[in-house]
Formats: structure tokens, sequence, C-alpha cells
């Protein structure tokens, strides 16, 4: 974890106590994203496996949280098994209900590897600002996602031969059936300015359908699939659920209340996520039979000499005096973010107190982070009033 990830978890975390201190339940969440092509790429690196080295920061994080004085109702991971089941009942209801097609695509393949380059395995240009930009993101540049087979000019990242294109088969998620309800969505969505106009540009510039499934043996496999996993950005945010279905097994609490009642749903996440959690992560929802998020909170980036700072290894890189500017830079930054604006919009969400009195509230809060062994970690939150069975 680096400095920039706390931008998300502190926010997050003053949010929830403040919600206790005005006497509501609340349940805050967080939990590891395992899928990722950062781990297969570092455990190919290190020569082991994909699942050691999620395990291996799975286990960090779990343990770096309460010693920041952050604490969740559960600390999930998106490998567990509930995780997987959850995903797997996702899809099926999606399937069912007609929001998953499969469809013949051209995608960059490695002459060398003699494999397909799925988001991290390939670097190119990004087809939106022309910046430098990996697979499935454009990280340093315009920040959208980018579909396989997008990136321009796409080299392996492993060996660095020029990718070749060749035809395969894979799942799609109809993205483009959910325009209307999104525009109305966005409309609605609390939080900050940043995620809903971000998001009602990339809407404005129109929907693709999103493929939703990756050439890899990590991951949770697509039912009925041999050679196809799920793209981590469809299993990553299953993981909330995931995390409460953990929490209830511990507990006996009712994770249905949270994700099919009438409550309400708060993200805090980083600003490299918008996309993931204002388009795609609603319409799944909406399309499977959930409830919708009710506002996403984006920090914005942590930006250094012109950089953010989610990209790996920034802190350690050039002289040590420049590594200090970097540090203190960030510290600054952190520092003028919890004094102004994280104050206000966490207050602003907050909105007016409820008497406890006339009303019992329940919420819940949720958080997420990447285990990628590069990747940014994220923090999120959920929260359901529910009003009181004995009105007075
Ligand atoms: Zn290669
Ligand atoms: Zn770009």
């Amino acid at each position: 974890m680096h400095i920039a990830h706390l931008r998300t978890y502190f926010p997050a975390d003053i949010y929830v106590r403040y919600q206790r201190k005005l006497g509501r339940d609340v349940l805050f969440f967080c939990g590891s994203d395992t899928h990722g092509t950062p781990i297969t790429v570092k455990a190919e690196e290190q020569g082991t496996t994909p699942e050691r080295i999620a395990k291996q920061y799975h286990e960090h994080f779990r343990q770096i949280f309460p010693r920041l004085g952050i604490f969740f109702d559960n600390y999930g991971s998106t490998n567990d098994p509930v995780n997987h089941h959850r995903t797997r009942a996702i899809a099926m209801n999606l399937i069912e209900n007609g929001y998953i097609y499969q469809k013949d695509v051209t995608l960059p393949h490695c002459p060398s590897c003699d494999r397909f380059l799925p988001d991290r395995y390939m670097e190119g240009t990004c087809p939106h600002c022309g910046t430098d930009a990996r697979g499935d993101e454009c990280d340093q540049g315009c920040g959208v996602y980018l579909e396989p087979g997008e990136i321009l000019n796409p080299r392996c990242t492993i060996c660095g031969t020029t990718a070749e294109y060749k035809e395969t088969s894979h799942q799609f998620l109809k993205l483009t059936a959910f325009e209307s309800f999104l525009k109305e969505f966005l409309e609605r969505l609390g939080g900050t300015e940043n995620a809903r106009n971000y998001a009602k540009g990339w809407l404005k510039g129109g929907l693709k359908d999103w493929n939703i499934t990756r050439n890899l043996d990590w991951g949770i496999p697509f039912p009925g699939s041999k050679d196809l996993t799920f793209y981590v950005w469809f299993d990553a945010p299953i993981g909330y659920i995931g995390s409460t279905e953990e929490w209830a097994e511990r507990t006996g609490g009712d994770w249905e209340h949270y994700w099919k009642g009438p409550g309400r749903l708060i993200h805090f996440i980083g600003g490299d996520i918008v996309y993931h959690h204002c388009l795609f992560w609603p319409s799944m929802l909406k399309g499977a039979g959930y409830s919708v998020p009710d506002a996403v909170v984006a920090s914005g980036m942590v930006k250094v000499e012109g950089h953010n700072f989610s990209k790996a290894g920034a802190m350690y890189s050039g002289s040590r005096t420049s590594t200090l500017r970097r540090v203190w830079t960030l510290t600054r930054s952190v520092i003028t973010l919890l004094a102004t604006r994280v104050t206000q919009e966490t207050l602003t969400l907050a909105g007016k107190p409820t008497r406890p009195s006339s009303t019992r509230n329940s919420w819940a809060f949720w958080g997420t982070s990447y285990t990628g062994a590069s990747s940014s970690r994220t923090g999120t939150m959920v929260r359901y009033p529910r009003v009181s069975s004995s009105p007075r």
C-alpha cells in the first residue's frame, strides 16, 4: 500500500465514525481484489503461483488496516469460494435476462509467447488521447477504460514482441441495453461531482458492449467454458457482496437485506475506477436484480510531478531528494484532502441527522482493495437506513 491509497479509506472511515456517532447501525466492509493481471504478471516474474501472491497480499492488507485504525466489519477476498459462487450466480441471472452474449473478436496475440495478451500483458497507445497506456486502462492519460483490442500498437509486456491479431470467442455484457437506465441513474446518483461528470461524459460519447471474459487460467471460470475466466472487473465489485456474505456467515446476519432490500449503498473509490463503479457495476446489479448504488464518492488522483501516483514504483524511482519531495507532496495532499474536501463531502453526504427517537437506521459501508502487485487500492462503502418496525 502507498500513501495515495489512504485518500479513499480515510474519508470512508470518517464517514462510518460519523454515522456511528449519530447512533446508526453501520457496517463497513473491505476486501482484496485478487484476480487482476498484475498478480499473474508478478507471479510469472517471481516464478510462483498467482494464488500464493494473492494470499500474501491479502494477509498483508488484512493486517495493515487495523494498524491504521481502520476496522472493517469484514475484510474479504474475491478468491473466496463465496465470491466465486456469487459471481457465477449473477452471471447466470444476467444470461437468463438476456444481457450476456457470445461474440467472435480479433484480439492481440503474442507470437513468441504464443498466447493472447489480456490487460497488463499488453502495452500500447491510448486511442483516445495518444498517451502510453496499459491493455485495459489509460491510467496516465484520459483515465478511460479500454476494451480488449482497442489499444493501438500493442506489444507484449513479457517479451516486448509486437502483437499480432488472432480471432477468438468471448462473452459480452450488453451495456448498450442499460443506456437509458444509466442516464437516469447518474441524474440521481449522490456523491462527488467528478464521479458523476466523468460517467456522464462517457455516456454521452456512447457506450459499447463490454467484454467480460479473458484468456487466463487465473480467475473465476466462466460457466461452461474451458479457457475463459471472468474479467477482473466483473468479479471485483461482486466482492462487495461476497464480503457481506462472509460477514453474514460469521455473524448470522442477513446479506440480502443489504443487497436486495430498500437500503442505500455508498461507494468510496479512487478516481481511477469511476468508469467501473458508475457504468459497469450499476448495470450488472440492475440486470441481475440487485439494489444499485445511491452515491459514489471518488477521490481525485494524487499527482506527483505530473504523474498519477497509482503508477507502480513511483515512490521509489529517482534520487533520494526527489523521493523525499514526493513523499512531502503526497503527505501535504493527504492532509489537505482530509482537512477540506473530505470533511465537506462526508458531511454533505451524511445529510441531516435523523432523530434517533423516531427512526432507527442500519447502514453498511464498503471498501475494496486491490491486491494487484502494482495496482491501486480503493475504499468504498455502503449504507442502508432501515425504518423502525415499531413506529412511535
Ligand atoms: Zn510475448
Ligand atoms: Zn487516454
